[in-house]
């Protein structure tokens, strides 16, 4: 009987369960899997982040129903954090939405935006779960083809006119997964010109924010002038604060995209646990040198695995931000059947770039989530396999 269901008759399959499903099954053959295939922060939470948390849930207040729409001190916290790094300034309670985990506002968005049948603009490649959204609000998708040769962002000059004219929605996100391409100032600004042209809200997913390589700082998305009038940025205390499990995140922006993601909030949650609250008040107010120490370690796994990864002759797209290396499929392969190469051969686990969309074919996705020499032996496993 609930099969018929139009939503999760059009949820999208998990590509990634079943990646994980295979990285498994090979673990239980037995194999020694190098596992580059995966997303999730390896680090711990920086001790004074967990202290904080461990203090707040003695507070004998939290047995009540928290604020709906998150700690007013925490909103403030936030409106702080972006001043302070980025210099944009928020209302922090028009302009802020406090969210359990970036995901989720991301998701549902376009449930609170859009009606059915209207059109989205997605990033291809991107991060799978903003397909989710898209068929929970029953929209229709387009897709921005992100290529090398334009530094993986999408070129508005290159949209289907008519689908520029129906687009309600866009999603960007840079620093990005999985191509580790960063965003320029000049780039947000066309970003806004678009928008502004077309009428499009623009969305952009500042999850990887905090990480920038080689000295250079992503910048925020409201950093440009007039970007607060066209659109918001989601940011997530899981990456940088290596705090992915505790499910806190946030969006910031214009007032009524964030009004409308707090009313469908309103409707599906109770705010997040308000310890968790509290300690990341405290990480947004620190002096940010854990994140720094963060960015450094990112930064020296990238060039130990693209070191290790040259010498065999696999030449990596240069990374400016995220935790990813995207790295080009030799020719005669598909991503995937690559990545069941390696799995197979190699026992080496890595993301097909297919699953990220149909522009991600041609590469594999690397995480730069696990210390040397396990770069080293993988690529000398890989290099056995001939295939440069
Ligand atoms: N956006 C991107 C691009 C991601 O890669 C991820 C997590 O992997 C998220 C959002 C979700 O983050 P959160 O933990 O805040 O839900």
């Amino acid at each position: 009987k609930f099969d018929e269901s139009n939503v999760l008759q059009h949820l999208p399959k998990q590509f990634f369960a079943t990646l994980v499903a295979k990285v498994n099954a090979k673990i239980a053959s037995g194999a020694d899997v190098i596992n580059l295939g995966q997303g999730n922060p390896d680090q711990p939470t920086p001790d004074y982040i967990v202290q904080a948390m461990q203090k707040a849930t003695a507070d004998p207040e939290n047995h009540k129903y928290s604020q709906f729409r998150g700690m007013p001190r925490l909103k403030q916290a936030v409106a702080d954090f972006y001043a302070r790094e980025y210099g944009v300034k928020l209302d922090p309670e028009k302009e802020v939405a406090i969210l359990g985990g970036s995901k989720i506002g991301l998701v549902e968005l376009p449930f609170a935006l859009l009606n059915p049948g209207d059109t989205m603009l997605l990033p291809d490649p991107g991060y799978p779960d903003y397909l989710s959204g898209v068929a929970l609000a029953q929209v229709k998708l387009r897709l921005m083809s992100l290529k090398a040769e334009n530094h993986f962002l999408p070129d508005y000059d290159d949209l289907d006119p008519q689908v520029v004219d129906q687009a309600k929605l866009m999603y960007l996100n840079y620093p990005n997964n999985p191509t580790g391409a960063v965003a320029t100032p000049e780039f947000y600004e066309q970003t806004v010109k678009f928008a502004n042209e077309h009428q499009i809200g623009v969305v952009q997913d500042f999850a990887y924010g905090a990480i920038g390589f080689d000295g250079k700082r992503p910048v925020s998305f409201l950093q440009t002038p007039g970007a607060k009038d066209v659109g918001i940025e989601f940011y997530t205390m899981s990456k940088s604060y290596n705090m992915a499990g505790w499910r806190i995140g946030f969006a910031v922006g214009n007032a009524d995209m964030i009004e409308a993601i707090n009313l469908i909030q309103d409707h599906l949650f109770v705010s997040v646990f308000p310890a968790i609250q509290e300690a990341s008040i405290t990480a947004l107010e620190s002096d940010q040198s854990t994140v720094r120490s963060l960015v450094a370690l990112y930064q020296k796994r990238r060039d130990q695995f693209y070191a290790a990864a040259r010498k065999i002759g696999w030449e990596p797209y240069p990374s400016g931000g995220a935790f990813y290396a995207w790295m080009p499929v030799p020719k005669g392969y598909t991503s995937e059947q690559f990545a069941d190469l390696l799995l197979d051969k190699a026992a080496v686990a890595v993301a097909p770039g297919v699953g990220f969309g149909k522009s991600g074919e041609g590469y594999v996705r690397v995480g730069l989530l696990i210390d040397e020499p396990r770069f080293t032996e993988a690529c000398e496993r890989i290099a056995k396999l001939n295939l440069f």
